[in-house]
C-alpha cells in the first residue's frame, strides 16, 4: 500500500497550506507564520495575528485561495543557503527559528539532540508566497481542484508554538482537501454522520450513561437502560465462556504494591497508573491490570499437566491515568471493565489454545454483526529496550501467533513496535459502518509473568514445568466497546441488545388497560417491554419512539382488543399490521434469540 506521505492528496494537502498562508497574509500582512503540515483529511496552519480573524476573514481567505489555485502557479524549489533564508523571512521570527534548527539541529531541555542539521535548506514558491518547506507539492496549482477543499477556523486548545505550554499561544486555522469536489462531498457528510452517531449524544438522548463532574473525570455513571445493554453483552459473554471452558474468577479492585513489583507491571506502567495508597504499614495500588491477581490464583494450587489449560474469566474493574483533555465518553476513561482471561497452558496446548481463543473472538464479533475486522500481529520494536524477556521466548511467542493466523487462514499485517512489554500480540482492527477503525479485542502470548511468579505444573515426566499465559479480552473494555457499538448502529442496536425491546402504544386510553395486560404477556416471555402511558396523539408518539429506535412498536386499538392481536410498527416505519400476540411472541423471540437484525 502507498504511504500517505507518497500520495498525491499529501501533496495537495501539503500546497494547500501553502496556498492559505498566502491568502492569509494578504488578508492580515502583519501575521507571523508558524508551520503548516497536512493532516488526516486536509492540512493546518499556525498562524500568529494581530488581532483573531472573524467568519469573514476565513470566507475571504477561502475565495481568494480559489482565485490563486485558478491562476496556474508553478511550485517552485530552490536551495538556499543560511544567510539567503535569514534574509527572505526577515520579518517571520518563527521562520528564523526554524531556520536555526536546519542549521545547528535541536535539542530538547535535557541536552539530548532530536534533529539532526540538515543537509540543504530549500524553499518553495507560489505565486508570490515563499515558505520554507522540504515539499514535496504538487507541480502546479492546476493540479488542485477549487471545489474540493474548505477552511475552517475553530478555537483550539493547545496550539501552542512547537506544542509547548511556555510557549505563545497561536492560532490554527484548518483545512480538509480531497481530489474531487464528489471526494469532499462525502468526507462532510460522513463527518455528519458521526456527528450524528456520536456516543455522547446518542448515550444521553437514549438515557444510557452520565459523566458527573463530582463522581470524577473519565468515570461514567451507567444509567438503568446502558446498564441492561452493558449487562446482556456480560451475561452472554460469560455464557459463551462457560460453555468454552473457562471459568470465572473475582479478584479485589486494588492489590499489594509488591504484588505489581513481581508482575513489572509497577513501576513499568508507573505513567499510567494513580499513587500508591497507603494502609497502615503496606502499601497498595489501585488495579491497572487483572494478569497479577490471576496469576496468584493459578498458584494457589499444585497443577498437574491434567489440569492445564487453567483458564480464568472475570469481568475485572481496572483503573488507569489518562490526562485529562484526552478523556472521552465512554472510549478514553479512566476506569473500566476488562472481559478479561487469562489461560495457563503448556507449551505443547499453546498453538491450539491460541486458536480456540482467535476462533470465540471471531464468534463474539460475527454474533454482533461485525464483521469488517482486520487482524494485526504486533511485534517487538527491534530499536527498543523497553521488553522484557528473552529473545528465544519472544521468538516463539512470535511463531506460535503467525502459526495460528496461518492454520485459521486469517489475513494479517505484522507490525513492529505493537506488542506488549511481556510478549507479542494479535489484534483485532475493527471498521465501523463509517469506515473508521477501532481496535477491538486483543490476544497476547506472555512467558514473562510465569516466570516471574515462579509458575509451575508437574509434567507427565513427574517434573516441574512452567507454563505458557494467554491474555485475551475479545471486547477490549466494556465502556469503549459500547461507546464503539452505540456509533456503529447510530443507537439503532441489534432488538436482543435494545434495552427497550417493544413499546405498546394505545390508540386512546381506552385501550390503556389492554396495552397493560398485553405488555405484563411479554414481560413474562422474558421480553423487555415499556408501556407508553403519556398524554400525547399516537402519531407524535410513534415519532418519538423510532427517535429513540425502540424496535417494535406494539400500536393497540379497537380490533385489537376485540381479536387479541397487537398492531406491529417496526423503527424503520414498515407496518406490519395486526397479528395474534401469540404469534408476536414467537416471532420477537425467534428475532431475539438469533440475535438477528432482520424486522426491526
Ligand atoms: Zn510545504
Ligand atoms: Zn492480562
Amino acid at each position: 500500500m502507498e504511504r500517505y506521505e507518497d500520495s498525491k492528496l499529501y501533496r495537495i494537502r501539503h500546497s494547500l497550506a501553502h496556498v492559505m498562508a498566502e491568502a492569509m497574509l494578504e488578508r492580515f500582512p502583519d501575521a507571523k507564520i508558524a508551520i503548516g503540515p497536512p493532516i488526516e483529511d486536509g492540512f493546518y496552519y499556525d498562524f500568529d495575528f494581530p488581532q483573531p480573524p472573524t467568519e469573514e476573514d476565513i470566507k475571504w481567505v477561502e475565495k481568494r485561495m480559489k482565485k490563486i489555485l485558478s491562476g496556474n502557479h508553478d511550485f517552485v524549489v530552490r536551495e538556499v543557503t543560511p544567510e539567503e533564508a535569514r534574509q527572505i523571512f526577515a520579518d517571520q521570527p518563527y521562520k528564523l527559528e526554524l531556520i536555526d534548527d536546519l542549521v545547528n539541529g535541536r535539542v530538547d531541555e535535557n541536552g539530548q539532540q532530536i534533529a539532526q542539521p540538515a543537509e540543504k535548506i530549500t524553499i518553495y514558491t507560489q505565486n508570490k508566497f515563499t515558505d520554507l518547506c522540504r515539499g514535496p507539492h504538487v507541480a502546479n496549482t492546476k493540479e488542485i481542484d477549487p471545489k474540493a477543499f474548505s477552511i475552517t477556523f475553530k478555537p483550539v486548545a493547545g496550539a501552542y508554538w512547537r506544542g509547548d505550554e511556555k510557549n505563545k499561544q497561536l492560532t490554527r486555522v484548518y483545512g480538509t482537501a480531497w481530489e474531487s469536489e464528489a471526494d469532499l462531498k462525502d468526507y462532510l457528510h460522513r463527518l455528519e454522520e458521526a456527528r450524528r452517531r456520536d456516543h455522547r449524544n446518542v448515550g444521553e438522548k437514549l438515557g444510557l450513561f452520565v459523566i458527573s463532574p463530582l463522581v470524577g473525570k473519565g468515570l461514567p455513571l451507567w444509567l438503568p437502560k446502558g446498564a441492561i445493554l452493558r449487562d446482556t453483552l456480560e451475561r452472554w459473554l460469560r455464557d459463551v465462556q462457560i460453555e468454552n471452558g473457562y471459568s470465572p474468577v473475582v479478584t479485589p479492585h486494588i492489590g499489594n504494591l509488591n504484588l505489581y513489583r513481581t508482575s513489572g507491571h509497577y513501576p513499568y506502567y508507573k505513567d499510567s497508573q494513580y499513587s500508591p495508597i497507603q494502609v497502615d504499614d503496606e502499601e497498595f495500588l489501585l488495579k491497572p491490570m487483572n494478569c497479577p491477581h490471576h496469576c496468584m490464583i493459578y498458584k494457589s494450587a499444585m497443577r498437574s499437566y491434567r489440569d492445564l489449560p487453567v483458564r480464568l474469566a472475570e469481568f475485572g474493574t481496572v483503573y488507569r491515568y489518562e490526562q485529562s483533555g484526552e478523556l472521552h465518553g465512554l472510549t478514553r476513561v479512566r476506569g473500566f471493565t476488562v472481559d478479561d482471561a487469562h489461560l495457563y497452558v503448556t507449551p505443547e496446548q499453546l498453538l491450539d489454545e491460541f486458536i480456540n481463543v482467535v476462533k470465540l473472538i471471531q464468534y463474539v464479533f460475527n454474533s454482533l454483526s461485525l464483521t469488517d475486522f482486520r487482524a494485526r500481529v504486533g511485534i517487538r520494536d527491534p530499536q527498543s529496550d523497553k521488553y522484557v524477556g528473552s529473545d528465544t521466548l519472544w521468538e516463539q511467542a512470535t511463531q506460535a501467533i503467525l502459526q495460528a493466523c496461518d492454520q485459521l487462514g486469517m489475513s494479517y499485517t505484522v507490525e513492529e513496535g505493537e506488542a506488549a512489554f511481556y510478549g507479542p500480540k494479535l489484534d483485532f482492527i475493527f471498521r465501523d459502518v463509517l469506515k473508521r477503525e477501532w481496535q477491538l479485542g486483543t490476544v497476547q502470548v506472555d512467558y514473562n509473568l510465569p516466570e516471574r511468579f515462579d509458575l509451575e505444573y508437574i509434567g507427565e515426566d513427574n517434573q516441574r514445568h512452567r507454563p505458557v499465559m494467554i491474555h485475551r479480552a475479545p471486547f477490549g473494555s466494556l465502556e469503549r466497546f459500547v461507546g464503539i457499538l452505540i456509533e456503529h448502529f447510530g443507537g439503532e442496536f441489534p432488538m436482543w441488545l435494545s434495552p427497550v425491546q417493544a413499546v405498546l402504544i394505545p390508540v386512546s386510553d381506552n385501550h390503556l388497560d389492554y396495552a397493560r395486560q398485553v405488555a405484563t404477556q411479554l414481560k413474562q416471555a422474558g421480553m423487555r417491554v415499556e408501556v407508553d402511558d403519556s398524554k400525547g396523539r399516537m402519531t407524535k408518539k410513534i415519532r418519538q419512539h423510532r427517535e429513540l429506535h425502540t424496535p417494535h412498536m406494539l400500536i393497540v386499538g379497537d380490533r385489537d382488543m376485540e381479536n387479541n392481536t397487537v398492531s406491529l410498527r417496526l423503527r424503520s416505519d414498515e407496518d406490519l399490521g395486526a397479528m395474534p400476540i401469540d404469534e408476536y411472541i414467537r416471532l420477537a423471540k425467534h428475532i431475539i434469540e438469533t440475535k438477528s437484525l432482520a424486522l426491526q
